[in-house]
């Protein structure tokens, strides 16, 4: 069987049509993962839905694949077929993209719309016409009010990261939506967490869902204590630089590095070469004698970097494989036991390491649930670390060549040049040669720290997001208060109100991030509770604000 039909067989059998099937093995997905398969059979049969998910399990396929599926031959009027309402604008776009990926053979006309955005051009790609609005729920209903938006033909709406959602104060909003869509529609609901108050919306606004939960699962992790776990949070955009890096210091004398899809594997192994490693690409769309041949060069000691898709190392035994490498989070917590169980066998020690995306954390928190194990959060090493790796490698070859070699051969070259020059000088000009030699170009360029937003660990720095740079250091946190850029707010109106009313000043505040309805501010963790008072006490715009830390950084973390 070929690959493509071996990738078309896993989903046509959740019962996706060709045109879908085609796109997906067309992005190189090899596999549904376990929330598209549990929740794509029975939404496609119309079964409205309640889904515990996080980001990074590949919840948005889960929806939006069925939602396309099931949209009517005849589209083509003005009024869109399904409304899936986000909590950010970040995540309107990011789920307007899948749609429009998923949807491209069949021309699925998607619109994100999100506040902070000119509603004219809204207002007039609705007029002309979308299948798909993803949208946030403030904003959503401005549209809804002017008529621009019109619900009357909605067949499905999907409430993504409904925790969210509430946590930033549009329960109501979603309520008065719902309100306005067809009584016989298919509603989603997919949340990280499941607080009473969204289970009681759920109850009101879903019909006999079917539960799909990941992140609970019951079975027990293989226990390998010879492997040490380890994470990197990195920004999607640093991911090929900060793998390098860490491979760079790590070392590995074999290890495998787990990508999403087949042309991820080959970018990535692009890339690695690029940067001087010796990588193979491993995914389902080589010939036997391909595979065949990337597992001589592995196990021959010609490649030590395996870059593979989970499907296609599926059954590969590696001797002598040191690290394990998750480019992303895993889909499951399950499928991250399982690749870890490659390495630290037979009383040899063994490493994992996996890149988190900042919004994937949850996904973290529920593989160490699972594996009872804690993933230590790593620094990405920076530019020092890496000279000072750099410069131990040369000072072990220079130790090993003292401690084996008969340098006889060049006491000639030293004793002609101690004439004029210190014997220590000459020896710094000799190992800067030898350093020189074995180093190669060194990368300069730093890679940003961001924080990990369950905010546990030493290693908290500033964030990059926000409209200013970042000028905090040591360990920070994330103020929020519940007035954004609806309520006149700018990042000028938080400094001063921050500066005037607590002792930190313009300089002690970090990133500012301001939303439709709410703002958050990074400021000094050890200043954290007294800038909270004092924005309790003082008006903004002339409103007083409600303060507090942001959810995920709160000092009892939820679980
Ligand atoms: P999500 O959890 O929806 O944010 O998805 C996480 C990432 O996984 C996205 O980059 C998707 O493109 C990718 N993805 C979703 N489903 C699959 C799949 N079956 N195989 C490979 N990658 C996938």
């Amino acid at each position: 069987m070929n690959a493509t039909n071996a990738e078309a067989a896993g989903f046509a059998e959740l019962g996706l049509a060709p045109e879908l099937l085609r796109v997906l093995a067309d992005l190189g997905y090899e596999e549904p993962t376990p929330i598209q398969r549990e929740a794509i059979p029975s939404l496609l049969a119309g079964r409205d839905l309640l889904g515990q998910a996080a980001t990074g399990t590949g919840k948005t396929a889960a929806f939006a694949l069925p939602v396309i599926a099931r949209m009517p031959a005849d589209r083509g009027g003005s009024n869109p077929d399904a409304l899936v309402l986000v909590p950010t604008r970040e995540l309107a776009v990011q789920v307007s993209q899948a749609f429009h990926r998923y949807g491209r053979e069949l021309g699925v006309r998607v619109l994100p719309i999100y506040g902070g955005q000119p509603i004219g051009r809204q207002l007039q790609v609705l007029r002309r016409g979308v299948d798909v609005v993803v949208a946030t729920p403030g904003r959503a209903l401005d549209h809804i009010d002017r008529g621009s938006l019109r619900l009357d033909d909605v067949s499905t709406v999907v409430l993504d990261e409904a925790d969210e959602m509430l946590d930033m104060g549009f329960a109501e909003d979603i309520e008065a939506i719902l309100g306005r869509t067809r009584e016989d529609r298919q509603t989603m609901l997919f949340s990280a967490t499941m607080p009473a108050r969204l289970d009681r919306i759920a109850r009101r606004q879903l019909r006999d869902p079917v539960r799909v939960e990941l992140g609970r699962e019951s079975a027990a992790a293989e226990d390998s204590p010879l492997v040490r776990q380890s994470g990197y949070i990195v920004a999607r955009a640093h991911k090929p630089d900060a793998l390098g890096r860490v491979l760079d210091v790590e070392s590995p004398e074999a290890a495998i590095v787990f990508c999403r899809t087949r042309a991820e594997v080959e970018e990535l192994t692009e890339t690695l070469n690029g940067r001087g490693h010796r990588a193979e690409a491993l995914h389902g769309g080589l010939s036997q004698d391909q595979r065949d041949r990337v597992m001589k060069r592995l196990r021959g000691g010609a490649a030590d970097l395996l870059v593979a898709t989970d499907v296609a190392a599926r059954g590969l035994d590696i001797e002598h494989l040191t690290h394990v490498i998750n480019y992303n989070v895993p889909a499951a917590a399950e499928a991250y036991v399982h690749r870890i169980g490659r390495v630290g066998r037979a009383g040899r020690e063994g490493v994992a390491i996996t890149l988190v995306e900042p919004r994937e954390h949850r996904m973290l928190k529920s593989i160490e649930r699972l594996t009872k194990r804690r993933i230590t959060i790593e620094k990405v090493p920076t530019v020092t670390d890496l000279r000072a790796r750099r410069l131990e490698t040369t000072r072990a070859a220079l130790q090993e060549s003292l401690v084996v070699d008969d340098l006889d051969q060049f006491r000639v070259v030293v004793e002609a040049l101690t004439d004029e020059f210190d014997v220590m000088d000459i020896a710094l000009a000799a190992v800067k040669l030898a350093h020189e030699a074995t180093g190669g170009d060194i990368d300069e360029r730093e890679i940003p720290a961001i924080a990990e937003p369950g905010g546990r660990g030493p290693r908290r720095e500033s964030d990059r997001r926000g409209d200013r740079p970042p000028r905090t250091e040591g360990e920070t946190t994330r103020v929020f208060l519940n007035l954004g850029r609806e309520a006149g707010v700018r990042p000028k109106d938080l400094v001063g109100a921050i500066a005037g009313e607590s002792r930190l000043s313009g300089r002690d505040i970090g990133a500012i991030e301001i939303a439709d309805r709410f703002s958050l501010v990074e400021v000094p963790e050890s200043s954290a509770d007294e800038v909270i008072e004092a924005l309790r006490q003082t008006t903004i715009k002339g409103k007083r604000p409600t303060a507090r830390r942001e959810r995920y950084s709160a000092p009892p973390r939820r679980s």
